[in-house]
C-alpha cells in the first residue's frame, strides 16, 4: 500500500508562511492563479503572507483542471495516456488582458505528482498571454510564471516545464516527499481522526530520527 502523509491545516499554514518569504525574495507576483481544487486554500493563505503593508492584496484567479487516464481500447496493453481537461478557466470578463501581459504570475497548486497538470497549466496560460500580447501590440513584454506547490514528489515526471521555470528557479515546493499519497485536511471527512493520524506520522518521524 502507498504510504500516506497526513497534513494538517496548521502544517499548510506554516508551509505557506515559510514559502512566502522565499517567493518574495525571488519574485514579485502581480497575480495568483490557483489550480482547483487543491490550490485554492494554499493560494488564499499565501496571499496573506505576500501582502505588503499599504499595498493592495494580490488578486487570485482560479482555474479548474482534471486529470483523466485515457485507455486505448484498440490496444488495451498500451500504457494509458493522460489527458488534462479544463473544468474552469480564466474569466476574461474579470481578468483584463493587461493583467496578464508583462506581469509576474504565480501559479499555485497543492502537489506536483506526475507534473502533467502543471505542464498543461503553464502551456495553456502562456498561449493566452501570447494572444493577449498580440492583440494589444505588446509582444515584446515578458510575462513570467512562477510555480508554488506545497509538496513535490521526488519521482520521474511525465510533464515537462519550460527550462526558465526550473533552471531559473521560478519553482518552489515547500516540501519534497517520496512517492507517498498526501492527505490534505480539506479532503478529510473526519478532521479529528485526520489530525490524530498526522500527529502519529510526526511521532514516527521523530522516533526514527532519534534512533
Ligand atoms: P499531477 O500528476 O498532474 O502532477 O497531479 C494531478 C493532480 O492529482 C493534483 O493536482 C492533485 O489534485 C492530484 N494528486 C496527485 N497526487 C496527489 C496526492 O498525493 N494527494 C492528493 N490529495 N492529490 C494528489
Amino acid at each position: 500500500m502507498v504510504e500516506r502523509l497526513y497534513i494538517t491545516y496548521n502544517d499548510v499554514h506554516k508551509l505557506c508562511q515559510q514559502a512566502a518569504e522565499h517567493i518574495l525574495a525571488e519574485f514579485k507576483p502581480h497575480l495568483m492563479i490557483a489550480i482547483g481544487g487543491g490550490g485554492y486554500v494554499p493560494a488564499r493563505i499565501l496571499r496573506s503572507f505576500l501582502k505588503k503593508p499599504g499595498s493592495p492584496n494580490i488578486p487570485i484567479q482560479a482555474i479548474g483542471l482534471s486529470l483523466y487516464e485515457q485507455l486505448n481500447e484498440a490496444d488495451p496493453e498500451e500504457i494509458p495516456g493522460t489527458k488534462v481537461t479544463r473544468t474552469q478557466w480564466l474569466d476574461f470578463s474579470a481578468v483584463k488582458q493587461s493583467d496578464l501581459v508583462g506581469k509576474n504570475i504565480l501559479i499555485v497548486d497543492e502537489v506536483d505528482d506526475t507534473r502533467t497538470t502543471l505542464q498543461y497549466a503553464v502551456q495553456e496560460l502562456a498561449k493566452d498571454v501570447k494572444e493577449a500580447a498580440k492583440r494589444m501590440g505588446r509582444e515584446e513584454e515578458e510575462t513570467k510564471f512562477y510555480i508554488f506547490v506545497l509538496h513535490n514528489k521526488d519521482k520521474p515526471k511525465k510533464g515537462v516545464l519550460p527550462k526558465n521555470i526550473i533552471s531559473g528557479q521560478q519553482y518552489y515546493a515547500a516540501k519534497t516527499t517520496g512517492d507517498v499519497w498526501c492527505c490534505y485536511p480539506w479532503e478529510a471527512t473526519d478532521i479529528d481522526e485526520h489530525d490524530r493520524l498526522a500527529a502519529e506520522n510526526k511521532q514516527k518521524l521523530a522516533d526514527a530520527s532519534s534512533h
